[in-house]
């Protein structure tokens, strides 16, 4: 399978959904899971390792194909984003609030940003959405000493923000 990923730079949200493993609107509800923005056929599975319940396996047999996750077993417990070297899995959490979600994306740039913040949320396409608050920042050295940063979103906004604007000298945005 092809997608114009590499031309464009990301994956759009209507290729993503298109994906036949992309959570049903009943299993986002319930709670926290894995959304795998992944759609290139490369030889590649340290997402397949780092799952400790085998929630998610590939389209063929063998690991270049694309990674589909079984919406059911995963338990929404981010292992799988640090493996990652294409920093293309997130954590969607709709259950955090009433009006906000939450979602942890892979953050590899240095001063980390500080729980409590509140910065531009942008899009896959680099464009700024709304604003959105850290909520947690983990480091977790012995994962590719890549950290993970949760933000809290605007529901109607969490499959859309996809990063944080922060400068390096973490005082605000431009
Ligand atoms: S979030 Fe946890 S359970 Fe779900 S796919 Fe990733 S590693 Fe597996
Ligand atoms: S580790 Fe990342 S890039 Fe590699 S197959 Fe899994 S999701 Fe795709």
């Amino acid at each position: 399978m092809f997608h114009d990923v590499g031309s464009k730079g990301y994956i759009s949200l209507e290729e993503l959904k298109a994906k036949e493993d992309y959570p049903t609107v009943e299993r986002l509800e319930k709670g926290p899971i894995a959304i795998i923005e992944c759609l290139q056929d490369i030889p590649c599975n340290p997402c397949q390792d780092a799952c400790p319940v085998g929630a998610i396996k590939f389209s063929q047999q063998d690991i270049t194909g694309i990674p589909l996750l079984d919406q059911e077993a995963c338990l929404g417990c981010k292992k799988c984003i640090s493996s990652c070297p294409g920093q293309a899995i997130f954590v969607v959490d709709y259950s955090f609030s009433e009006e906000l979600g939450t979602l942890t994306f892979p953050y590899e740039y240095l001063p980390l940003p500080q729980e409590g913040a509140e910065l531009p949320g942008v899009s896959r396409e680099g464009k700024e959405v709304c604003p959105v608050t850290v909520v947690k920042v983990e480091q977790r050295p012995n994962l590719n000493k890549t950290a993970l940063v949760t933000i809290a979103v605007p529901k109607e906004y969490l499959e859309i923000v996809r990063f944080i604007k922060y400068r390096r000298d973490g005082v605000s945005n431009e």
